[in-house]
């Protein structure tokens, strides 16, 4: 499986330095290609044409790889029971066609059945800093343990990307490094990128979600 996240920290300018995280998520199945498999991927599904969860539509006859595609989506947009009765076999499961690294049909499963997660935390006595390493173990933490996941996060934060690729400016927040780490190596491939702060709707979603709950203290907080 794959996860990408969007993650943001901010710390209020003020006496309290009350702090928040935003993160956003989103699952989607690993498409991998058989011609590269001689046996099947560990907990995949084949979604090729052969399949009920394949495309019918077929380049040349009935269009270029992109149109037979957008038909695909058409025809699941047309047939929710389809959905319905596929969801079982292929939610949470990695699938396999013959398309990949092209554009395959397997592509519009993903975005019809699975949606974004968010997450957010307030925190006080806090620094920018901790927040955007906390933003990364929240991230962590809204994916399963153990599942050989891979993952990637984008922070606008160089010290926490710095930090988790290569080590730099680790000797500070050690506990939230050490809790980092831990969590990272109990859910398989973790890649940390830069990004710059709200360049990706997903991310300003985090920064939003960052900020909103850097000022408020929500009522389980006290
Ligand atoms: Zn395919």
């Amino acid at each position: 499986m794959q996860y990408t996240a969007w993650v943001d920290g901010a710390c209020a300018v003020n006496s309290t330095k009350c702090g928040g995280i935003g993160v956003v998520l989103r699952m989607s199945s690993t498409i991998y290609n058989k011609r590269n498999w001689d046996r099947m991927p560990p907990n995949a599904v084949m979604i090729d044409r052969t399949t009920d969860a394949g495309n019918p539509f077929h380049i040349g006859k009935d269009g270029d790889r992109a149109e037979v595609i957008s038909k695909f989506r058409h025809l699941l947009d047309d047939h929710p029971d389809r959905v319905t009765r596929l969801t079982p076999k292929l939610l949470g499961k990695d699938w396999v066609c013959w398309c990949k690294p092209e554009d395959c049909h397997g592509d519009v499963w993903n975005e019809v059945l699975y949606s974004k997660e968010e997450s957010s935390g307030h925190w006080c006595h806090t620094t920018n800093n901790r927040m955007e390493l906390q933003a990364v173990i929240e991230a962590l933490d809204m994916v399963p343990p153990g599942a050989g996941a891979d993952i990637t996060i984008y922070s606008d934060s160089q010290v926490v990307v710095g930090g988790f690729e290569w080590g730099y400016s680790i000797a500070s927040n050690t506990d939230l490094w050490e809790e980092a780490f831990h969590l990272a190596d109990a859910r398989g491939i973790v890649k940390l990128e830069y990004i710059p702060r709200c360049s990706t709707l997903d991310h300003e979603r985090a920064d939003t979600l960052a900020k909103i709950s850097s000022r408020i203290h929500p009522p389980y907080d006290g």
